[in-house]
This record gives C-alpha cells, structure tokens and sequence, in this order.
C-alpha cells in the first residue's frame, strides 16, 4: 500500500505542525506552513510510517534527522517557527542588551 500525504488546515493539526497515522498508512502536514517547512514535516513523518521502532523519543530524533538531511532548510525553519515569539523576543533583547 502506497502512503498518502494530506495537506489540511491549522486547526486540524495545531500546535502540531504533521501527524502520521501509521494504520491508515497517511500524514497529515498544515497547509498555512511555509513551503518548505511543509517539505521537512512530509518527511518526517513519512519516516514514521517506515519506523518500527515503538521508542517514542527514537521516533521522534530518527524522524527528525531523516527530515534534516532530506530537507536541511524546511528542519532549521521548523526550528525557528517552534520557538514561541515571546522566546525570541527575549533572546534578541538579551543579544543587543535591553535587558
Ligand atoms: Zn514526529
């Protein structure tokens, strides 16, 4: 059975940005993500549909790194994006000295 890529809405999947639904052999990747963020988390979570580990935390650092040398801008991107505003509004004002 071949796999299929779904692409569907925010409030599907959110704050998840892909899901992989092993059984029905689908994923879903948000459609509101940047093109190729959307690229990384296909591949991401089509590694989870080949995965056989049950490890959670190996899932997700195998999915991951499969995602990174697939897609090297879509996984730093993705990097960027879950890190919550507030987070890099208080990193950059700690670089340039504000606080
Ligand atoms: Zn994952």
């Amino acid at each position: 059975m071949k796999s299929k890529v779904k692409y569907v809405s925010k409030k599907r999947l959110y704050p998840a940005f892909g899901e992989a639904h092993i059984g029905k052999k689908v994923v879903y990747v948000r459609k509101d993500l940047p093109k190729i963020v959307k690229k990384f988390v296909k591949e991401h979570e089509l590694y989870h549909l080949k995965d056989k580990s049950k490890v959670i935390f190996w899932r997700e650092i195998k999915a991951n790194f499969y995602g990174l040398f697939k897609r090297p801008l879509g996984f730093l991107l993705c990097l960027i994006m879950s890190l919550a505003p507030s987070r890099l509004k208080f990193y950059f004002n700690r670089i340039v000295g504000k606080e």
